[in-house]
């Protein structure tokens, strides 16, 4: 495995591959890895023969007063993942190198970008986008690997690289969880215990919603006031929405005629967390955990 900070050197890697005849499976992160990024290294490994991974905190996409410069970082941790993951490429670039100074240059993808985190993170889906575009013109994969768990960006990067003609085939992955049903991610490190313990109702919110569902019911407010009780019942918290849309257009659907995401963001304690399920009336139900 060889850890790279250069562009230059790290296109000069993956113009090595290509002349070995390998396609490239493309796994871009933020780092504090954990097996939810471990999962999408391996689904890279069976879709492309170099898997390459990218770490960067990507500044452009945190607004004002939000987590960036608590990100947790650790490293040394995340080549140890990786290496344990079978990944040839770690490409780690400096900030400056992905925005050389006074860069203005902004992909705005309209639309799936404007609801759901769209109006509590204004900027953060132009960050994605952009910072997602500039790693595939330096990576080129054949095939990029992305969370379900943050379903709002698989849509938007899909729809970018449609529009934009990018030659990368992009796959969505099913979230991993803890055995609570909480998805896994970087920020679950806020969490105290209570709060931790607190946190599994939004997966059950989500779970009870597409069960009800499944059983019939199709009014998405009640859908929505039931799983609003579920998640104040747990204890304190700030809901930034909860939400039943279409899945490719992000819209919401009342009442629900076919197959539906359901997403919610919630702060609890300094955390804000993000979850959603897939579901359809009449079922089935996709049990995750
Ligand atoms: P991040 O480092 O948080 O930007 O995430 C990098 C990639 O890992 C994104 O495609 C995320 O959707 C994905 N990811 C994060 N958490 C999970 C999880 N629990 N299960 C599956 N994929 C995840």
């Amino acid at each position: 495995m060889k850890t790279i900070s250069g562009i230059e050197e790290l296109r000069a890697e993956i113009a090595e591959c290509r002349r070995e005849g390998r396609t490239i499976g493309f796994v871009p992160t933020m780092g504090a890895l954990h097996v939810g990024h471990a999962a999408l290294m391996q689904a890279a490994g069976g879709r492309g023969d170099v898997v390459v991974v990218s770490i960067f905190v990507n500044p452009t996409q945190f607004g004002p007063g939000e987590d960036f410069e608590k990100y947790p970082r650790n490293l040394e941790r995340d080549l140890e993942l990786c290496r344990e993951a079978g990944v040839r490429l770690v490409f780690v670039p400096r900030g400056i190198d992905m925005y050389p100074s006074a860069s203005t240059t902004v992909i705005h993808v309209p639309e799936l970008g404007e609801g759901l985190c769209g109006p509590h993170r204004p900027g953060h889906f132009d960050g994605v986008a952009t910072i997602v575009t500039k790693l595939f013109h330096i990576v080129t994969p054949d095939v990029a690997l992305f969370g379900e768990k943050d379903y709002q960006q698989l849509k938007v990067i899909e729809r970018l690289v449609r529009e934009l003609n990018l030659p990368v085939q992009v796959v969505g992955c099913p979230t991993v969880r803890e055995e609570d049903g909480l998805a896994v991610s970087s920020r679950n490190a806020y969490l105290s215990r209570d709060e931790r313990r607190q946190a599994s109702c939004l997966y059950r919110a989500l779970a009870e919603a597409a069960e009800a569902m499944a059983a019939g019911e199709t009014d998405s407010a009640a859908l929505i006031a039931r799983m609003t009780g579920r998640v104040l019942q747990a204890g304190p918290a700030k809901i930034d929405y909860i939400a039943i849309v279409d899945p490719r257009t992000l819209r919401a659907v009342n009442p629900v005629r076919g197959p539906v995401r359901i997403c919610l963001a919630v702060r609890i304690g300094g955390c804000r967390l993000i979850d959603n399920v897939a579901a359809s009336p009449g079922g089935p139900v996709r049990r995750e955990v």
